[in-house]
């Protein structure tokens, strides 16, 4: 195991100004959070975050990330808490050990290969910095270094998510050194015999052109030397995962591989690799197809270097790559080379978190591999804040369902299937019952509890956060005023044939569909309920002898009740949801119907309204809605030869939250300064609201004044009445409508 003044040294290596103290307190709080606990190899497990340490200081960073890396199972494995590493080690590492922990977490989630992408962003969503990611790239490169020692059972898995999440994580942040590793050491615990196979037959291919290899390396380096270029000449073998990868990818035998071996050749300026380029191209005959410029047009990650492939000595071919030092280690490290501390200094890069030239480089890249498609806003430090404006979240079975920002249990429940939204009654987060409209958070399980034969109430469609949330439940709600409608239409096509003498048949109307022009019942009866078409049209539909008398239509009121003689229409109970807005248009307020779910539209009759206590009545207008009268407004008279309009309407007042409701009223007084005033004052001291006035002389002695007041009901309006009557100014009150 690794003695404390060796891993100080490590870091002094390329960091002479490192934090000794730092790292040596870190060391010991590590080696005694760990105590006695053991790898499954048996070593103390205190080795393991020593490892991952060593491994950073091989990528040269700065001290925070060693010191994060070294204390990186602490919270989640020891005793520790945040808090203690905050007071210990300051804000900056403490955060970075938060990350770490909060990613540990999510190994115990299943990452499925086809939802890899998506387990990426959930990992930088988390992280939330960059130094977090190169911490858990090291922390499973060591892991997958000592997986022989896990139970082989465990290996599988943690093999198959190294190749579907980290190596490719690793790619995508440039570090194609650490990618390699990976996927070699995954490779061959998923697939131990190809790979043994691959193996060997490099190392066969190796030994047969050993020679070649010297020969090409040789003469490539004579050429340049003579028109004067430096340059160091390295030959490569692919590793044997990419190898499989491109067997397995072109249904080829290994024989068949041409390009195996290849040449890098490493140039001090960018210039110089032309110069190299002109070289090689005039010694050899290109292969077409093969020259890529990825120095002109760097890839995604940032990785420049020129391609080309070439028929060599022996008609060999050889793939050559061309690049200077500085796009080599970033080809090599990729983020993680521009926390280097070059030349034994920390240059003009103290660490990750200072902004500079190289910075600057960071966050494109991490910009640029986490969404190509959506320019972001420049981070922030090293934070990453990428996908802030979403949140990934788990099923019971490991699917990562990606949601923007704000969503909640429904929108999830949409996302995973629109029956599972419109049947979602509740919602378990993280094992815990959690309401339906809470906002969700990175990495949280969900799970929708549901009941069949639901529809979600109209409300959510403004509460949630996606398109298609949105759009289910507004058709989901559709679907059931449609069904009201029809329910409605039904119950007033009924009566009016029973006012008609005639028996109802729905078989009989669906012989008269033509007729109508309609294509099923549930339509006209929709048609009805919705107003648009007459339930006696529908009668003559069948019955064309039928002839409607309307003009005999019941009388008004009533019957011993005091209610209409009416058979209940619809049993549709409405509800007021407090006054909209204080103009002209307050009389057109929409009223939700309970049931209907707020799509049919209901207003109260124009002036006077009507109050909890009056009784009142809906009157139905084709393609408008319904009308709601207290049932002594004398306009009802013009209904009169209509009866199928008139629907059966009572008030649903919820006690708890007294709303006020409009009324009219007409005060007649006495036309003398003051006396306003002193209506103004009684109204107001039997709490009613004044919305509106306005004045009629109807004499030189009086004024008619007509009020528009809010009220909680008519014993309020009642009250309001009686006590205006009582002043001495006031000749007359009517209630408008009354
Ligand atoms: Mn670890």
């Amino acid at each position: 195991m690794m003695r404390q003044y060796e891993l100080v040294e490590r870091v002094r290596r390329y960091n002479p100004q490192a934090d000794e103290d730092l790292l040596n307190r870190a060391y010991v709080y590590a080696m005694q959070a760990h105590g006695q606990q053991k790898r499954a190899s048996g070593d103390p497990y205190f080795s393991h975050p020593l490892e991952v340490a060593a491994i950073l200081t091989d990528l040269k960073l700065d001290d925070a990330t060693i010191v994060a890396a070294v204390l990186h199972d602490t919270i989640e494995d020891t005793a520790s808490t945040r808090e203690e590493i905050d007071h210990l080690f300051g804000h900056e590492i403490g955060a970075l050990v938060d990350g770490l922990t909060k990613l540990k977490k999510l190994d115990l989630v299943s990452k499925k290969a086809e939802q890899g992408e998506n387990f990426r962003k959930l990992m930088l969503a988390v992280a939330d910095d960059v130094r977090v990611l190169l911490v858990k790239l090291a922390d499973r490169l060591h892991n997958m270094r000592t997986l022989h020692h896990v139970p082989p059972a465990k290996r599988a898995r943690i093999a198959e998510e190294t190749l579907d999440i980290y190596a490719p994580l690793a790619g995508r942040m440039g570090m194609q050194g650490m990618r390699d590793e990976l996927e070699d050491l995954a490779f061959r615990h998923l697939l131990p015999d190809a790979y043994g196979m691959i193996v060997s037959r490099l190392e066969d291919l190796r030994k047969r052109n050993g020679a070649i290899i010297l020969e090409i390396e040789r003469e490539l380096a004579s050429r340049l030397a003579e028109r004067g270029i430096e340059a160091e000449v390295k030959g490569r073998q692919k590793n044997p995962y990419s190898v499989w990868r491109k067997m397995e990818r072109k249904s080829i035998a290994f024989e068949q591989l041409s390009d195996i071996f290849g040449f890098r050749v490493l140039v001090a300026a960018s210039e110089d690799c032309y110069r190299v380029l002109g070289v090689v191209h005039t010694t050899w005959p290109m292969v077409p197809g093969r020259f890529k410029d990825y120095i002109s047009t760097p890839k995604q990650n940032d990785y420049r270097s020129i391609h080309t492939t070439v028929v060599g000595p022996g008609r060999q071919r050889v793939e050559l790559q061309i690049r200077s030092h500085d796009m080599h280690e970033i080809a090599e490290y990729g983020i993680a080379a521009h926390a280097l501390y070059k030349d034994g200094r920390a240059s003009d890069v103290s660490s990750l978190s200072s902004e500079s030239q190289a910075y600057m480089w960071l966050r494109r890249t991490v910009e640029m591999f986490a969404e190509r498609d959506t320019p972001e806003e420049l981070l922030e430090n090293t934070k990453l804040e990428l996908f802030h404006d979403q949140v990934f979240c788990f099923t019971p079975k490991g699917s990562l369902i990606a949601l923007p920002r704000g969503a909640t249990p429904i929108d999830f429940a949409y996302a995973v299937h629109t029956n599972v939204g419109n049947s979602a009654v509740g919602a378990k987060v993280n094992g815990t019952v959690a309401p339906l409209l809470s906002e969700l958070q990175n990495g949280d399980e969900v799970e929708i509890i549901r009941a069949e034969g639901q529809t979600p109430p109209a409300a959510w469609e403004g509460l949630v956060a996606t398109g298609k949330a949105r759009a289910a439940i507004r058709r989901a709600t559709r679907e059931a005023v449609r069904a009201q409608y029809a329910g409605l239409g039904k119950q007033i096509v009924q009566r009016a044939f029973e006012r008609a003498g005639k028996p109802f048949s729905e078989d009989r109307i669906v012989a008269a569909l033509p007729r109508l022009a309609r294509g099923a019942v549930e339509d006209v009866f929709a048609a009805v309920g919705r107003g648009e078409m007459f339930s006696g049209d529908v009668v003559k539909s069948v019955h064309p002898d039928f002839k409607e008398e309307r003009k005999a239509g019941p009388a008004l009121p009533k019957n011993e009740s005091g209610w209409f003689g009416l058979r209940k229409a619809a049993s549709l109970v409405f509800r007021v949801p407090g006054l909209a807005a204080k103009d002209e248009a307050s009389a057109d307020m929409s009223i939700p119907i309970r049931g209907l779910r707020g799509d049919l539209p209901v207003r109260f009759a124009p002036n006077g309204g009507a109050v909890p206590g009056d009784r009142i009545v809906g009157i139905l207008t084709p393609g408008e809605g319904i009308t709601i009268y207290p049932i002594q407004s004398p306009a009802l008279t013009a209904f009169d030869d209509q009866p199928e309009r008139w629907l059966d309407v009572r008030w649903d007042i919820d006690e708890t939250k007294r709303e006020l409701y409009p009324a009219q009223i007409v005060v007649t007084a006495l036309n003398e300064p003051g006396a306003l005033g002193v209506i103004a004052t009684t109204i107001g001291e039997a709490q009613g609201n004044i919305d509106n006035v306005a004045f009629r002389e109807s004499s030189p002695d009086f004024r008619e004044i007509t009020i528009d007041l809010e009220v909680w009901d008519l014993q309020h309006l009642t009250t309001i009445l009686s006590q205006l009557r009582a002043r001495s100014v006031v000749h007359k009150v009517e209630r408008v409508n009354g």
